[in-house]
């Protein structure tokens, strides 16, 4: 006999990237930033007096909203900060979506929706890619009918990036929610021209997703925020949220972060300078990588040794990559964009390893 629900009893957890006690381990796995944070979220920690910890934290993070809706030209009301961005995908499937409604996101994806899914005990429908991580032509008669649509972009594990167009379109044709997951949208080509802010300024269903953890560095701290219409912010800010659920050190040293962004954005400059030059230096491994907008590559392993073997063989060099053992990725490995150092530390060991093997 089990007390679980009987959804919660039938799921299995998300499965986290490692995370190694102690910092000697070459962690290309999880898609950190390799850069510190600004100096200036610092400052704001060194500025706190632990007194000030005595009393509740703002409930709404009324500073940061008001900083987050500067950067983003929007108001305050379009703004909901949380405890990471992955607070958000789980408030919004809680606000938003009954046990009986379905909730459709692409297959592959981030691998936590579907356990959000089955922890709401909601539906969920996954639609395969098409080749190049493009979603199939009827993906709106996909749609028909679900609630919830989540879509991340520039994609995870892929790194492809879809157009604003392609956003508007599924958005205009839906009759339910389009989150856009965009956790990985500072890493970008700015001659790209990507934006998808002005979806939240015509529409009233979409809502995008940021997160402090890999643009500004700030894995550690867990923040994130949601820019939606207020149409999909107010009920999450002011029902269904924990009533703190941004404490006071991370409202302080997020809103310092996102002030600095001129730091973060130097930063972003460096990890789209190594992936072009880690790219290359893969491929000419025999490691070729899908074109990547984001700080990770989803490169190809040749045959011999197979990705997990070489997984494997990284990890015993002290250097952690990701492999997936999901149908279509069994044969990838995700590399995070490390530090130059970091990089060359990868490709010396990866010739080491497949000169050996060859
Ligand atoms: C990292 C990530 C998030 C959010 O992560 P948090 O650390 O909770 O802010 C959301 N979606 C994807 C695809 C991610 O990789």
């Amino acid at each position: 006999m089990t007390f679980e629900r009987p959804n919660i009893a039938a799921m299995q957890g998300y499965t986290p990237g490692e995370q190694p006690a102690g910092d000697k381990a070459i962690k290309l796995n999880t898609n950190e930033n390799p850069y510190p944070p600004a100096p200036a979220v610092a400052d704001a920690l060194a500025a706190v007096h632990s007194e000030e910890l005595r009393r509740y934290p703002p409930p709404t993070a009324s500073e940061f909203r008001q900083t987050a809706a500067e950067l983003h030209a929007v108001e305050p009301d379009n703004i909901l900060p949380t405890n990471g961005g992955d607070e958000l995908l789980r408030l919004v499937l809680t606000t938003f979506v009954d046990p009986d409604e379905t909730v459709v996101v692409a297959e592959p994806s981030y691998s936590l929706y579907p356990v959000l899914t089955a922890i709401q005990g909601c539906q969920l429908k996954q639609v395969p890619l098409e080749q190049g991580w493009n979603l199939p032509g009827n993906f709106s008669e996909q749609l028909q009918g679900a609630k919830l649509c989540i879509l991340v972009n520039p994609h995870a594990p892929s790194g492809h990036l879809m157009a604003v167009e392609v956003l508007r379109e599924v958005a205009n044709s839906f009759g339910g929610i389009l989150l856009i997951d965009e956790a990985y949208v500072d890493f970008i080509d700015p001659d790209k021209g990507y934006d998808s802010l002005p979806l939240v300024r015509e529409l009233d269903n979409v809502i995008i997703l940021r997160t402090l953890s890999k643009g500004y560095s700030l894995a550690g701290l867990r923040f994130g925020y949601g820019i939606g219409s207020p149409k999909l912010i107010a009920p999450m800010l002011s029902k269904t949220r924990d009533s703190y659920n941004t404490d006071l050190l991370s409202q302080r040293l997020a809103t310092a972060a996102l002030k600095s962004v001129d730091h973060a954005r130097q930063g972003w400059d460096r990890v789209r300078a190594s992936r072009k030059k880690l790219a290359a230096e893969l491929a000419q491994l025999g490691m070729p990588c899908e074109p990547s907008q984001s700080n990770f590559l989803l490169c190809q392993v040749p045959h011999k040794p197979g990705a997990k073997a070489l997984y494997q063989a990284l990890k015993d060099k002290g250097i952690l990559v990701r492999w997936f053992d999901l149908e279509g990725l069994r044969e990838r490995l995700r590399i995070s964009i490390g530090s130059e150092e970091e990089n060359s530390a990868l490709i010396d060991a990866l010739r080491e390893i497949l000169g050996s093997t060859s």
